[in-house]
C-alpha cells in the first residue's frame, strides 16, 4: 500500500472515532459528512469532510468551535475575522481535549486568507490608505474621504441548502 493511502485511511479512521465521540458529547448537534466543512446555526448542523483530506479534522473542530461559541452571523469584516480567530482558538482547545492532531500552520493559513481578503477590501482605491467599514457594503477613507462599495462577503453565509437534493453546497 502506498504511503499516502495509509495516511488517508488512518485519517478516515481517526475522523470516524472523533465523530463518534462528538455525537455522544454534543447530542443537540447534527454531524454530517459533506463536500466541505461548515456550520449551519439555522439547522444546528456541522458538515465535515471524511474524504481523508489533510486537515479535515482541524476543519471539523473549527466548525464545532463556531457552534460552541454560538456564532450566527456578523455585520462587519473585522467582526468576521474576530469570529474566525475565536473559532480557531476553540478548535485548538478541542483538539487538545480529544487528543487529535492540530496544525497551527493550517490555522494560520486559514486566517491569512481572511486577513488578505479584508486587506484588499479595506484599501482605498484612490489613495491606498486603509479605510473603515461603514456598513456591510461600503468602506470609507478617512484620508481622502472616498467611499467605495464592496460585494457581499463571500464568507457571509457558510452554505445554503439545495431544495432538490437536500445537498449542502458551499458558496465559495
Ligand atoms: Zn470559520
Ligand atoms: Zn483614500
Amino acid at each position: 500500500m502506498q504511503y499516502c493511502m495509509v495516511v488517508m485511511t488512518w485519517q478516515r479512521v481517526s475522523m470516524e472515532k472523533l465523530i463518534k465521540k462528538l455525537r455522544a458529547d454534543y447530542p443537540d448537534l447534527v454531524f454530517k459528512p459533506g463536500l466541505a466543512c461548515c456550520w449551519s446555526p439555522e439547522y444546528g448542523e456541522i458538515l465535515y469532510e471524511n474524504s481523508g483530506k489533510a486537515h479535515s479534522i482541524e476543519g471539523l473542530l473549527h466548525e464545532l468551535g463556531h457552534a460552541r461559541l454560538e456564532h450566527k452571523g456578523y455585520v462587519s469584516d473585522l467582526e468576521l475575522l474576530q469570529k474566525e480567530v475565536d473559532a480557531w482558538e476553540e478548535a485548538k482547545r478541542l483538539a487538545n481535549m480529544y487528543d487529535v492532531p492540530f496544525s497551527e500552520d493550517h490555522m494560520q493559513d486559514c486566517l491569512d486568507t481572511y486577513r488578505d481578503w479584508i486587506y484588499k477590501r479595506s484599501t482605498c482605491p484612490q489613495c491606498l490608505s486603509t479605510g473603515i467599514q461603514k456598513d456591510e457594503h461600503h468602506y470609507h477613507c478617512l484620508n481622502c474621504s472616498h467611499i467605495w462599495g464592496v460585494t457581499a462577503s463571500r464568507f457571509r453565509r457558510p452554505y445554503r441548502r439545495s431544495k432538490n437534493k437536500g445537498l449542502i453546497r458551499p458558496l465559495f
